[in-house]
């Protein structure tokens, strides 16, 4: 579902330039589990934004469902981020002020959604996620962990092929942190490919799959066993 080949991406501020990525070539399969680690500035975010159709890359190739992005208008892109892509943040980036239903139901006022259809299917996904007794309050009556499933539940009202997840427990407990997970793996159950960025190791191998970035490049990409088999 998801091929890249040599991608590389520059970014130019005035006469320096940093090459985020080079020559990265990757698969990854329809209902895959992939971890993606790195130190800080190996690329990771570069590459969740590319895959997430919010970049393109200076070059290479990246082809999403038989769809070579470089030939898409940025309309058509963001057409392709509305309808497949699910995206999760660290700082969970919801509205303040503002309900955890209404923040549910925002991408599907791009989408185009009846107002009717957006309230029941942002009930449906909050009541999915646990927070069915939640749904009118506002991000700062929440905690950490429940910010983070009104995110994922924003997330999946479209219901997307892929959820792209950056460090999506950085900032929870323990806990919390491994609530969000289930949330992920079950996701994975149903056939949602799931690529997360991680700093913690732990977190990493919950996943099926682990690509390890350093300086734009993958350093190492390996199956993880015991997980891949728990399935
Ligand atoms: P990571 O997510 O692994 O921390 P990033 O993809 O954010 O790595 O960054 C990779 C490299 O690209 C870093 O050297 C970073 O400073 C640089 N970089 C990232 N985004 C930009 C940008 N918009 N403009 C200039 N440089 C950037
Ligand atoms: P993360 O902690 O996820 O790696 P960063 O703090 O590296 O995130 O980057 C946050 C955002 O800022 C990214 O979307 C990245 O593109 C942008 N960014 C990172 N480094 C730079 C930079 N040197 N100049 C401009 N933008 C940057």
């Amino acid at each position: 579902m998801i091929e890249i080949k040599n991608l590389s991406k520059i970014y130019k501020t005035g006469n320096i330039s940093v090459t985020a990525l080079k020559n990265v070539t990757l698969k990854i399969e329809k209902g895959e589990f992939v971890g993606i680690m790195g130190p800080s500035g190996s690329g990771k975010s570069t590459f969740m934004n590319i895959i997430g159709c919010l970049d393109r890359p200076t070059s290479g190739l990246y082809v999403l469902d038989d769809k070579t992005i470089e030939n898409m208008s940025d309309n058509e892109l963001a057409e392709v981020r509305n309808n497949k892509i699910g995206f999760v943040f660290q700082s969970f980036n919801l509205l303040p002020r503002t309900s955890a239903l209404k923040n549910v139901e925002l991408p599907m006022v791009y989408a185009k959604v009846s107002a009717k259809e957006r309230r029941s299917r942002a009930l449906e996904a909050l009541d999915w996620v646990g927070l069915g007794d939640r749904t009118h309050h506002n991000p700062n009556e929440l905690s950490g962990g429940q910010k983070q499933r009104v995110a994922i539940a924003r997330s999946l009202v479209n219901q997307p092929a892929i959820i792209l997840a950056d460090e999506p427990t950085g900032n929870l407990d323990t806990k919390s942190g491994e609530e969000v997970m289930e949330i992920f793996k079950k996701l994975n159950k149903d056939g949602v490919t799931i690529i997360l960025v991680t700093h913690e190791r732990d977190i990493a191998e919950q996943s099926k799959r682990i690509v390890t970035f350093r300086d734009g490049e993958i350093i190492s990409d390996e199956l993880n066993d015991r997980e891949a088999k728990l399935k």
